[in-house]
């Protein structure tokens, strides 16, 4: 069954499968969500589907005819897929200029083209404009598939020519279940979960940073942390910053993200002290406090001075009444 890989996305499969059943189907669609939410699975199925030559359905394809087992050996003719090569920032303008060479010509077996572009918000100004006029009169039988994180870095003039299919991030409990079958602890793939807003490209770019482990270390210090401490825990945050970076600039980024968790940590604790009577103030305000030395820090402030001042003042708020 054609979209079977694409889990959790109900809705827009739903609609995929609506707009080939009703015949009407853009030349552009605009694929939007984050990193693991099944956009190039989505994409590759609704590929399969338009490249298959004995579909019975017009949503599904047939899996025997040789169009299926072409593409099913990633060596269909008329299927090209292109984004940005390891260890580069944009998809080379040459991967956009052949795209629209193939594009003029004729399809070579199936009666069209299906072009998929990953990183679609990380093509240059120069790329997108030539590629625009590919958009804008396509050539006959040619389908257009971008893929992109967000819509924010996207030229206006292309998204405005794609029929736009939002993925949505999934229910944090469904992806805390997945986590959990992948092998994390309970705790720590719902924490994951949380944490990445159920997004679980985040997610896993968190557990392969090991996140998880050093919220752990982190509460028991900051359930401990008493003045004295404050600059011993400094030095940890400082630390593991450096760890987790390869330049200065990385591993202020780095200390913001690790702050995070802290901020994460102050107002889940918050929530679980339950409404105002029940006293979290104290525990919101230290939730502000780490925010706003991630602000600081942000606008470079020098790390070490923030993360002292900041530890200090948090050993000094009283304690939530249990
Ligand atoms: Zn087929």
């Amino acid at each position: 069954m054609a979209f079977e890989s694409v889990t959790e996305q109900e809705g827009v499969v739903r609609r995929l499968r609506a707009m080939l059943q009703g015949g009407r189907l853009p030349h552009a669609f605009l694929f939007v969500g984050s990193v693991g939410t099944g956009r190039l699975a989505a994409a590759r199925e609704l590929a399969h589907v338009l490249l298959c030559s004995a579909r019975k359905r017009p949503d599904e394809y047939c899996g025997k005819c040789a169009d299926c087992r072409l593409f099913a050996a990633g060596s269909h003719p008329d299927y090209s897929d292109t984004g940005v090569p390891e260890g580069k920032q944009l998809v080379p303008i040459e991967s956009v200029r052949g795209m629209e060479r193939s594009a003029a010509l004729k399809p070579v077996r199936a009666g069209r083209r299906v072009f998929v572009m990953r990183d679609a918000e990380r093509i240059s100004l120069e790329a997108a404009n030539s590629f625009l006029k590919t958009l804008e009169e396509p050539p006959g039988g040619c389908v257009f598939i971008l893929i992109a994180s967000s819509l924010r870095r996207m030229p206006e003039t292309v998204v405005s020519r794609c029929r736009i299919v939002r993925f949505a991030n999934m229910p944090p409990d469904a992806l805390a279940d997945r986590l959990e079958a992948d092998g994390l602890v309970a705790e720590d793939a719902q924490w994951l979960a949380r944490r990445a807003w159920g997004s679980p490209g985040l997610a896993r770019q968190f557990r392969e940073a090991g996140l998880h482990e050093f919220n752990r270390e982190m509460v028991e210090k900051l359930t401990k942390l008493a003045e004295a401490g404050a600059f011993a825990l400094s030095d940890w945050f400082l630390q593991e910053a450096q760890e987790r970076s390869s330049s200065g600039a990385d591993a202020r980024i780095a200390l913001q993200e690790l702050l995070e968790c802290a901020a994460a940590y102050y107002r889940d604790l918050a929530l679980a002290a339950g409404g105002p009577a029940a006293g979290p103030d104290a525990v919101l305000d230290r939730a502000d406090l780490v925010l706003e030395t991630i602000e600081r820090i942000g606008a470079n402030a020098q790390g070490r001075l923030a993360l002292d001042r900041m530890f200090v003042r948090l050993a000094r708020v009283p304690e939530v009444p249990a």
